[in-house]
């Protein structure tokens, strides 16, 4: 008998297609139904107790088994009215991609195992480094997230700052290393910081503006004061487009700021990257070409499928200083072209392929037009709410709304934004969030869903006012 591992051709053909479908409807029922879970979760638990995996099953049952259960057993990425944390409704190009890179599972850690894969992703990775304004040095490489690009920027700037740092650490610094990002970057800074060596105290979260952005001034004093204690500052990380709130951190200060100390300027555009598919809208992030290091995550604005990052630069000779490595059963070593040189990971998924089918079939102008429309819809909805007596607390060029409800007291803020919050959540016809910009409580609503329409914005602003008015 066949194992249940490794199966024909002829069996392969029917589970997928039965799959394809079976997708199809979940996205339809998913749909129609509650943005989050609705499904019993105890009962899950013993179900899932019961595989124990000494008894085996067949493959089609259980596929159908997950994919029901998932159908209602997670907030739900793909529901037009889920207006989340920049987690997309993947684009369907991407989704193929996925399905290409598992039938076929390239190694794409050399270019010799993998010529085609490896192309296509350095032409990708080349294409966008090249729009973000590094011109011909535009490099890097494909990451599993914002986190793991934004990691490979500390590296990289501890490793430029003093090249013993590759062989004694942290130690070989004459002082503490310094990283500077603002109290609205994402935090997962600190993580970095740690997993570094550096230790978390080493990030330096410089005060805003009022307005969610890094405030120049405070930044300049602070790597000031540093300086005399003795301290080493080795990098300054903007935001651009920040999680919160969608602001943008003065990129060209911070540049005159890096430069004048000879720091790193990484730029953190996790989300908000995606605005230089737009040619009408690249003052927003008018600065950025001057970064040593770009973050852009593919799988928020880009809407590809989850796990794909990247790490853009046009210092290919210091990603190879933090990376290089030996290794004897390696078929290759060059870092113009082995991935397992230059970056974090060695072997590697084709992950980039996902950016690569979706912009080949789109076109950068399928994404200015999946961009706009996400602006169009947050102003239509911010609209809709300012004559209710609500108030819009940031003031973003993007998808992102921070929204304040109607109260008479200050004190009160913060129960009554939990209370909507909470209450859109159960309700589940919508997903919506709290979040905390300058320091004080707000809903905060983005659009993720390139099928979200005028309808879907409209039901969520007639519910907020609703629950606004009690
Ligand atoms: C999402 C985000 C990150 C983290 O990226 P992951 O892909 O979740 O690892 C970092 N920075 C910003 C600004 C983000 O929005």
């Amino acid at each position: 008998m066949r194992s249940p591992l490794f199966v024909s051709a002829a069996q392969r053909q029917t589970t997928d297609d039965w799959l394809s479908h079976r997708l199809t409807r979940a996205l339809e029922t998913i749909r129609a139904g509650k943005a989050s879970p609705t499904l019993d979760l105890e009962g899950f638990k013993e179900e899932l107790a019961a595989r124990n995996f000494e008894h085996p099953e067949a493959l089609e049952p259980l596929l159908e088994w997950t994919v029901k259960s998932m159908e209602n057993g997670a907030v739900q990425m793909t529901h037009p009215r889920y207006f989340g944390l920049f987690n997309p409704a993947p684009s369907y190009p991407s989704e193929c991609a996925d399905r290409i890179g598992a039938a076929l599972n390239p190694q794409i850690c050399v270019l010799s195992h993998a010529p085609v894969a490896v192309l296509i992703e350095q032409h990708v990775i080349r294409r966008v480094g090249q729009r973000v304004g590094f011109g011909e040095k535009a490099g890097g490489h494909f990451t599993s997230g914002g986190s793991e690009a934004n990691a490979t920027a500390v590296a990289c700037a501890l490793t430029r700052a003093l090249p013993q740092f590759a062989d004694n650490g942290c130690r070989a610094f004459s002082g503490q290393p310094r990283i500077y990002v603002s109290n609205e970057s994402h935090l997962a800074w600190l993580k970095i910081a740690h997993v570094s060596g550096m230790g978390r105290r080493a990030v330096r979260m410089i005060s805003t503006d009022g307005s969610g952005r890094l405030c120049a001034n405070a930044l300049s004093k602070q790597i000031d004061s540093d300086l005399a204690s003795g301290d080493v500052p080795v990098m300054i990380a903007a935001t651009a487009g920040t999680t919160n709130a969608g602001m943008v951190d003065p990129l060209e200060r911070c540049s005159e700021l890096a430069r004048k100390h000879n720091l790193w300027l990484h730029v953190d555009a996790a989300w908000g990257g995606a605005l230089i598919a737009d040619d009408s809208q690249a003052l927003i992030l008018r600065g950025i070409e001057l970064a040593d290091s770009v973050t852009i995550d593919a799988h928020k604005w880009f809407a590809t499928t989850m796990g794909t990052g990247m790490f853009l630069t046009p210092h290919l000779g210091t990603l190879e200083a933090t990376f290089h490595a030996k290794a004897s059963y390696m078929p290759s070593g060059d870092a113009e072209v082995d991935y397992y040189l230059t970056s974090l990971q060695w072997s590697r998924r084709f992950s980039g392929l996902r950016l690569f089918l979706a912009l080949a079939a789109g076109g950068w102008d399928a994404f200015a037009q999946h961009i706009r429309r996400g602006q169009a819809l947050i102003r239509r909805l911010n609209q809709a709410l300012v004559v209710e007596g609500w108030v819009v607390a940031n003031s973003s060029e993007m998808a992102v709304t921070c929204l304040v409800p109607p109260v008479e007291k200050t004190e009160a803020r913060a129960l009554r934004v939990t209370e909507i919050v909470t209450a859109v959540v159960e309700q589940g016809n919508a997903w919506v969030s709290v979040a905390i910009f300058e320091g004080a409580p707000v809903i905060r609503v983005c659009i993720t869903n390139g099928n979200t329409g005028d309808d879907d914005v409209d039901q969520l602003a007639t519910e907020l006012i609703r629950l606004g008015a009690h």
